[in-house]
């Protein structure tokens, strides 16, 4: 697809301003330019064209399947979305007069007080932006709880090897070290790894539930029991709540805080990089720690982001956690859970689950034998899905599984769509065998196929420059 600056034609115009009704008047030499400005010369017709065109280049979750693991890429409903936009929430300053903010704080309290309930916490703030941002202000309450005891030697927060990479950033960052445990065959925290390590320098264990490979921990009472004994706190990372919500409550777990992403579970759209929440929930006894915003002007006190956090991402929780009700939040989880077991069950047989039990919301497969036999990698079968108009799985995680990719196919996505994809991924495998060449060079139909992924990460280029 041409830049929109190769489409430029010079004098093409798209006049749409009236004549000019003021005098004209000509600036002075010293201060024109000397060059005109490198802006593209175009039509409405075509202006509309390249953005059009643009926008077909994307996929999102309204152009197909994105069964994205740990991600959580369903359907967010549009009435959410409106609820946002209503002037009186989109509008509000954080710095108008109190009486003025009393529709914004009834939503946040509102909001707090139901997602308290689902998780089984006290109390809640919403100012961290992201789900790794409500992890660091998570484990800084941790850090708080043990430094306000003038408990000095609690150094070490416990991470299990399936842990999502910002578990252990978030510890180090909080200036904690980290120590990994290795998960047992079942994908489950190993018992003895954890009696292990823990000790009087335990400072908390952080722990997905289910974990990263879709499992339930089985033992999740009896870990957290260890934890607490050993004068640990437990924190419990809630990314993604979409297997539980309404169903079994963390703090029931026995965790102490959590973080969910409401822009994973509660209906913000998220993939593009726009505004998250991480809400951050905690038992009473950590509520004294928890961010206060700036102006409650407390010394003392945490402060995360400014105000009180993106305020439109829980305006967007509440109307959905509203418009789905006490029965509709439990049955979405039930949805995600039957959705995950029925692609399991359909891709069974063909591909080799990395764990082979029920799972909940997600699994992993391992394709490391399908590698060993035709060489055909896991990142060539995602990439292979994109041609087919399906957005790859999460890959090469969790780094516990080799050649892993790991499907959520999400509670929004009808009987037929997991049919299609089950097809998709049958026929891919089979084409594995018979024209890997091809698998290996796919996307074909992109106007980028292989990016190198360590440059598009580390120095990505988003700007075009005038040369
Ligand atoms: C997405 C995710 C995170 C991080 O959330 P961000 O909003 O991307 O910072 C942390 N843990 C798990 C399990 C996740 O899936």
């Amino acid at each position: 697809m041409k830049l929109i600056f190769e489409k430029s034609v010079p004098g093409r115009r798209c006049t749409i301003l009236p004549a000019c009704d003021v005098e004209s008047v000509s600036l002075p030499d010293s201060l024109r330019r000397e060059e005109k400005p490198a802006l593209p010369e175009m039509s409405e017709t075509d202006i509309s064209r390249h953005y059009t065109e643009l926008c077909k280049q994307v996929h999102g979750v309204n152009c197909g399947f994105y069964p994205l693991g740990s991600c959580t890429m369903k359907y967010n409903p549009r009435i959410d979305e409106e609820m946002a936009a209503l002037p009186g929430f989109a509008g509000v300053h954080p710095l108008s007069p109190a009486q003025d903010r009393k529709g914004m704080q009834q939503v946040l309290d509102t909001a707090a007080e139901y997602l308290c309930q689902i998780t089984g916490m006290d109390d809640m703030t919403f100012q961290p932006a992201a789900g790794a941002h409500g992890e660091f202000t998570g484990v800084l309450l941790i850090k708080q709880y043990h430094d306000a005891r003038g408990d000095k030697k609690r150094t070490k927060i416990i991470v299990p090897d399936s842990a999502h990479g910002t578990n252990p950033a978030t510890a180090a960052m909080c200036g904690f070290d980290v120590v990994n445990i290795a998960s047992g065959p079942d994908g489950c925290v190993d018992l003895d790894a954890l009696r292990a390590a823990l000790g009087e320098d335990t400072a908390g264990l952080m722990l997905t539930n289910p974990n990263t490979v879709g499992i339930f921990d089985k033992n999740i009472l009896e870990i957290t029991r260890l934890v607490h004994e050993a004068g640990g706190l437990c924190y419990y990372d809630g990314a993604n709540l979409n297997a539980v919500m309404g169903v079994v409550r963390p703090g029931d777990m026995g965790f102490d805080c959590i973080h969910m992403n409401l822009h994973k579970t509660f209906a913000t759209p998220h993939g593009g990089g726009g505004p998250g929440a991480g809400a951050v929930g905690c038992k009473a006894f950590l509520k004294e720690f928890l961010p206060h915003s700036a102006l409650a002007e407390e010394p003392g006190h945490i402060q995360v982001r400014s105000f009180q956090g993106n305020f439109l991402v829980v305006v967007r929780a509440l109307a959905y956690l509203l418009t789905l009700g006490k029965e509709g939040i439990p049955e979405a989880a039930e949805n995600a859970v039957l959705n995950a077991n029925y692609l399991m069950a359909k891709l069974r047989g063909t591909y080799t689950p990395a764990y082979d039990r029920l799972c909940m919301h997600e699994f992993v497969l391992d394709l490391s034998d399908l590698k060993k036999e035709t060489g055909v990698s896991a990142l060539d079968v995602a990439k292979s899905l994109i041609d087919e108009g399906i957005h790859p799985p999460t890959m090469y995680f969790p780094l516990i599984v080799h050649e892993a990719l790991m499907l959520e196919p999400t509670e929004t996505e009808g009987i037929e769509t997991l049919d299609h994809a089950a097809e998709v991924l049958r026929k891919l495998y089979h084409k594995a065998f018979e024209d890997a060449a091809s698998m290996h060079t796919a996307p074909h139909n992109m106007p980028i196929g292989r990016p190198d992924e360590v440059q598009a990460a580390r120095k990505p280029v988003l700007r075009w420059k005038n040369t």
